[in-house]
């Protein structure tokens, strides 16, 4: 815990994982950082705890190699996704390198050694309870900040205190995880699509996987859901929970502008897809290179334009992804289709973690369409 000083170049509200990459990417670009937030670590939250190949690539432009620190953080790789609907299943390979499947409180942990070897200022257990275009009003303190960077998540203050609420749309899931102490029996992360709900199963080491029930019912848990997954349910009672059910609200939100005067939002706090396209973390990253970036140039519209690139792919894959939990039928469909045609979803994979192009879309969404005619 560092004392807070008088003034810095810029002050991140909100010590997650966005807080704490954009407090690295400001520090490698020679920034004086102050980060505050009102939890102490190692902080944990309701996560699916999967990093994408290109999340795992995103964090390295920071500094961050996860496969480095796989010894000492803990985690498990995993080599690709498998979709599973009744009894219909496929499976596909990344393209580029595995994902990782990573305890949150260890990600955490592994980030606020790299806050400090960056030498980020850091405070935990600090509120901050307002912002004015001078500085930020932390715990009994103000702090002159020439910069103000809302990493604050879902709920966003800094979203409200900025006048930055207003969207272009906005949808709310549940998410609920547990872990469970069994050998992963499986090299990919899994999506089981139910009537209701999907579960997805993260490994997160060699004993451990990781479990996320997302739905729309904010009653349903894990434990209503599981027989809806008689494969999954077999596996599981069978095996110890490890952690407590925790829970989440896993929101799709585009906001109009994520900047106004000197303060940039960055994560949850500015925006995000629903959890099941595993991107939020990716997202942030990405974010996070984005706004220091602007940061040194002095234009955070910079960043406004390259929010929306780092968003647009991302949010077109949710789409897709809401639309099949949405429609039982075109998901009965496009599983029957993909499981006859691998090769799509392979491809449809590549896509999602970044090999991609108008091409490959148009061409993979032919091709689906042309199975799910003829399936
Ligand atoms: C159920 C579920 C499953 C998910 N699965 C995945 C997955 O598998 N892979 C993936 O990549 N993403 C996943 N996500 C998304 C991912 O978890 C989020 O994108 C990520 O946690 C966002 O991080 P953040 O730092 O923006 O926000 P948060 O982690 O919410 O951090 C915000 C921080 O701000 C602090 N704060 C808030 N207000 C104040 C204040 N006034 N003063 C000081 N501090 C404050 C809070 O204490 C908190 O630490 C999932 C999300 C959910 C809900």
């Amino acid at each position: 815990m560092t004392s807070l000083p008088r003034t810095t170049d810029l002050f991140v509200i909100g010590g997650g994982p966005a807080g704490l990459a954009a407090a690295i990417a400001a520090r490698r670009r020679g920034l004086d950082v102050v980060l505050a937030d009102c939890s102490v670590p190692p902080i944990d939250k309701a996560c699916g705890e999967g990093i994408m190949p290109d999340g795992l690539a995103a964090a390295r432009t920071l500094g961050l190699d996860l496969d480095l620190d796989l010894k000492a953080a803990g985690g498990h790789r995993f080599a690709g996704i498998r979709f599973v609907h009744r009894d219909t299943a496929v499976s596909a390979r990344f393209p580029n390198g595995h994902g990782m499947g990573l305890r949150r409180t260890d990600l955490h942990s592994l980030m606020v050694d790299h806050a400090i070897d960056a030498g980020v200022r850091l405070a935990w257990g600090v509120r901050i309870s307002g912002i004015t275009p001078e500085g930020v009003m932390a715990g009994d303190r103000f702090v002159r900040a020439r910069w103000i960077a809302g990493a604050d998540g879902g709920h966003s203050p800094v979203r409200r205190w900025a006048g930055l609420d207003a969207c272009h749309r906005e949808s709310h899931r549940f998410g609920f995880r547990r872990h469970y102490r069994v050998a992963p029996w499986s090299e990919f992360m899994e999506v089981h699509w139910g009537e209701t709900c999907q579960l997805y199963i993260t490994p997160v080491s060699a004993e451990e996987v990781c479990v996320v029930l997302i739905t729309r019912d904010q009653h349903q848990r894990l434990d209503h859901a599981l027989p809806q997954f008689p494969e999954l349910a077999g596996r599981l009672t069978a095996a110890s929970a490890t952690t407590l059910q925790r829970g989440g609200v896993t929101v799709s939100r585009r906001l109009k502008s994520v900047w106004r005067n000197n303060v940039a939002l960055v994560g949850d706090a500015s925006g995000s897809v629903d959890a099941i396209t595993g991107e939020g973390l990716c997202l942030l990253f990405q974010q996070s290179v984005a706004l220091a970036a602007a940061l040194e140039t002095g234009s955070l519209a910079e960043y406004q334009e390259a929010h929306r690139r780092i968003g647009r792919h991302p949010e077109f894959m949710a789409d897709m992804m809401l639309l099949l939990d949405h429609r039982r039928l075109l998901r009965a469909r496009a599983m029957r289709a993909l499981a006859g045609s691998p090769a799509i979803f392979e491809k449809m994979l590549a896509i999602h973690t970044g090999e991609f192009s108008a091409l490959n879309l148009i061409a993979a969404g032919l091709a689906l369409g042309w199975e799910m005619l003829t399936v």
